[in-house]
């Protein structure tokens, strides 16, 4: 008999983290899901509470808390680990803490002998996948983050309750930075087969442009109107890992906007960043080059350079 174990070990078991773990009992994403936490003791405890769903859930799944070596039988590692922003605490402060965070995970990682696709979500996400490739030296093919996946997810939410149309026949992407740098090319923006722009045209104003760039807005700024209201956002963003985990399990080739290591496409390189990407279980099977209006190219290229620059100063600050 074939015991071909699907496994996806998480290290980083806080909100975002369980979220995910929640998502995957739920949707029976693998056969085996493994906690690692720099706290033990929560690792555990989660991995009981987990446990304690299995009578209720149309899952299999082994969950236990384990170690670093359990990752080398694993097909895919999620992080979602790091420090939380201290009050006063700078954003390059935060960084080169969790830099140091990233080097304590990803040596043993590698060590153990595992061979298979990093998926990572700490923030700031694009720099944190890089630092994961670098350290780890895999293909980049194999290193993703995840981007602005959630972004194009709460996108097709607010254009599919402005259309009246269902979020899954919205086909409309956010690329770009996951941050203040992001935006949406409204060229490219689908409802069904229906470019976005020609309904514009054609709704005799039922539809109009100043609520696309409202819509553009409320998804930029989500996170912080999250965070405001509730401290923290994380079942969006582990429903986002659990999809493109299914994603990589079931060699699928589903398009989604992570974060990828840009080799030339978009006349861009050495950058992870948003872009859409087929996803199967190699990883990264192919980024897709849409094509962006003028405006919209000059606005990727500055979302690249404020990455590009972020990673100069981290990378600065490192080595002093
Ligand atoms: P959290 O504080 O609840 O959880 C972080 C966990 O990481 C904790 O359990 C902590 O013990 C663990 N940890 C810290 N250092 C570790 C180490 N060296 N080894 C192993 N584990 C370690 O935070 P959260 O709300 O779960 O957020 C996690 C990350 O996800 C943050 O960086 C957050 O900004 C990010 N995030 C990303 C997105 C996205 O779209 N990419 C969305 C929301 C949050």
């Amino acid at each position: 008999m074939k015991t071909d174990k699907r496994r996806v070990v998480l290290v980083g078991c806080g909100m975002v983290g369980m979220s995910y773990a929640y998502a995957m009992l739920n949707q029976n994403t693998c056969d085996e899901l493994v906690l690692i936490d720099v706290d033990k003791k929560r690792a555990i405890g989660e991995a009981m509470d987990l446990n304690h769903g299995l009578a209720f859930s149309n899952s299999h799944m082994r969950i236990w808390a384990g170690e670093y070596m359990d990752c080398k039988d694993a097909d895919v590692v999620v992080i979602s680990a790091g420090v939380a922003q201290k009050p006063g605490e700078s954003r390059r402060d935060l960084l080169k803490k969790n830099m140091i965070v990233f080097k304590s995970i990803i040596e043993p990682i590698t060590e153990s002998g595992f061979n298979g696709i990093f998926l990572v979500a700490t923030n700031p996400v694009d720099i944190m996948t890089k630092i994961t490739c670098d350290l780890s030296g895999f293909n980049p093919r194999r290193v993703l983050g995840s981007g602005t996946a959630l972004d194009s997810a709460r996108l097709r939410y607010l254009l599919g309750n402005y259309m009246h149309v269902d979020p899954r026949n919205v086909h409309a992407y956010v690329i770009g930075e996951h941050g203040d740098s992001e935006f949406i090319p409204w060229s490219n923006a689908m409802v069904s087969t229906k470019s976005v722009l020609s309904i514009l045209e054609e709704s005799n104003g039922a539809f109009n442009q100043e609520h696309l760039a409202s819509i553009e807005e409320d998804v930029r700024t989500a996170a912080y109107r999250i965070i405001e209201a509730k401290r923290a956002t994380y079942y969006g963003i582990g429903m986002s890992l659990n999809r493109i985990t299914k994603a990589i399990l079931g060699d699928e080739c589903s398009v989604f906007t992570v974060s990828a290591n840009l080799r030339g496409e978009y006349g861009q390189s050495g950058v992870f960043v948003g872009v859409p990407c087929i996803i199967n279980q190699n990883g990264i099977q192919k980024i897709l080059e849409i094509s962006l209006t003028k405006e919209e190219k000059e606005k990727f290229d500055a979302s690249c350079k404020e990455l590009k620059d972020k990673i100069a100063e981290a990378e600065r600050d490192l080595s002093h």
